[in-house]
């Protein structure tokens, strides 16, 4: 508008967050905290060392790894030049970055095998839906150095199995696989091509496409018409090299050792360019089609990829946002308690006593509300009701003046009277009891 007439006043804009992406709330966030203090608990029974890598790197750190022909960084990296006109981008996994680091710091150096974890954001610009954002949070470990022994690929597979059980995650389902090395993979993916061009008429688009582009990917298919297609394809179980045959019998033998329960899928190839023999994934229950909460293997050219020393390298990356969704929609989410206490005070002696009380309180662990103005006892009560608090302290004049405090049990309304150190007994008692 111009001149001079009278502008409306605008209205701020509300702003809501970007497509694809969401804050993560409480109490849901209790959740996410047990999650990640379960997987730093038991990663580190196995001998695993958390790191931290940076969120962004150079977009060519990607694009060598990955592979620059790959969905996630042909389609779905987001890429920007940084002021000094190098281009970066946000992280779409952390198996570059965690190779990066072993290269950067000399890893090499150190006692071999090198075994690492990380949790955090990742970020792929892929289509939202249930299970699927365009930032979500993986937990993910990497070994990396030492020698290929299957032994090390079954216990990554079996640390991820005992995070899981200790969650107590419900309907896993690990299934495993071995797409070879660079031996007998080629060969083999030319057979696939060579296969797939004699049906190509009786495929779908894409698929077409991935004739050319990476024919493994088409086992991935989940397209109705062409799986019968599918299941007649040269399997690679029947094409692998005497050396990755023998690597992967030991793995089977030692999965039946260890009692981890799986199953062979030869359709198993993952997406990404750098694995090499071992894959696996697991899927858990009430996920819907995005039902893979885990994915992993072996990628033993990795780091000689990225200008480091032959090092063999095995890892896996849980999808954390799906974990916490499978616990939550089996029911298997724990309960997070909201207050314990809830104090309600009135009067000025109330007030200093009740600061005193929250302090004594807190200090042995209880979470504890302490309105930061007087309310009536009435408006105060239907507080702590409303916040799920399981006492409420109550504390008037009355009560600071003969020392005798009334507790409050707000599930069944009874009250009971205490002195300061027979509430905190009484308290704690209470506590061992209910958890
Ligand atoms: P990937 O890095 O593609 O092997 O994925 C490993 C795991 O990360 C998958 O099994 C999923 O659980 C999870 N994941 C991958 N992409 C997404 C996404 N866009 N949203 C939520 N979880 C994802």
């Amino acid at each position: 508008m111009s001149g001079g007439a009278a502008k409306k006043e605008e209205k701020p804009r509300k702003f809501q967050a970007i497509k694809g992406v969401r804050d993560l709330l409480p109490p849901e966030t209790a959740l996410w905290n047990r999650v990640e203090q379960t997987a730093h608990e038991v990663f580190a029974t196995f001998g695993f060392g958390e790191i931290r890598p940076p969120i962004f790197e150079p977009t060519e750190l990607f694009a060598r790894a990955v592979g620059g022909e790959t969905d996630i960084v042909s389609k779905e990296m987001y890429t920007f030049e940084d002021r000094d006109e190098t281009s970066v981008s946000l992280r779409p996994e952390a198996t570059a970055s965690v190779c990066r680091a072993y290269i950067e710091h000399g890893m090499q150096q150190l006692p071999q095998p090198v075994k690492l974890y990380y949790m955090g954001p990742m970020f792929r610009r892929e289509r939202p839906q249930k299970g699927r954002y365009r930032q979500f949070y993986q937990i993910g470990a990497e070994v990396l150095g030492g020698i290929d022994a299957p032994a090390i690929d079954v216990e990554v597979i079996e640390m991820v199995m005992t995070f899981f059980d200790k969650l107590d995650l419900q309907g896993l389902r690990l299934s495993v696989n071995s797409i070879g090395c660079r031996e007998c993979r080629p060969k083999y993916v030319e057979l696939l091509r060579a296969e797939l061009l004699k049906v190509k008429d009786k495929l779908g688009p894409d698929s077409q496409r991935r004739i050319e582009t990476n024919p493994l990917r088409v086992l991935d298919s989940k397209l109705e018409s062409e799986q019968k297609i599918i299941e007649k394809l040269p399997r690679i179980s029947d094409h692998l090299c005497k050396d990755c045959a023998e690597h992967y019998a030991a793995v089977k033998q030692e999965l039946d050792l260890r009692g981890v329960k799986y199953r062979e899928n030869w359709r198993l190839v993952r997406g990404l360019d750098y694995y090499m023999r071992t894959t696996f994934e697991i899927t858990a229950q009430g996920l819907g089609s995005q039902d893979a909460v885990c994915g992993g293997g072996r990628y033993d050219s990795l780091v000689g990829l990225l200008g480091g020393p032959p090092t063999n390298g095995i890892g896996f990356a849980i999808g954390e946002d799906r974990l916490i969704l499978s616990l939550q929609e089996s029911g298997k989410a724990p309960v997070v308690r909201s207050r314990d206490v809830y104090i309600a005070w009135m009067g000025e002696k109330a007030h200093a006593t009740a600061v005193r009380a929250a302090k004594d309180l807190r200090k042995a662990g209880f979470s504890v509300e302490l309105p930061p103005v007087e309310q009536k006892f009435g408006k105060a009560l239907g507080q702590a009701d409303k916040l799920g608090a399981r006492f409420a302290l109550i504390l008037g004049d009355n009560e600071v003046t003969s020392g005798e405090w009334t507790l409050k049990t707000l599930a069944d309304g009874s009250q009971a009277k205490f002195t300061e150190p027979n509430l905190l007994e009484h308290l704690c008692r209470n506590k061992a009891l209910s958890s």
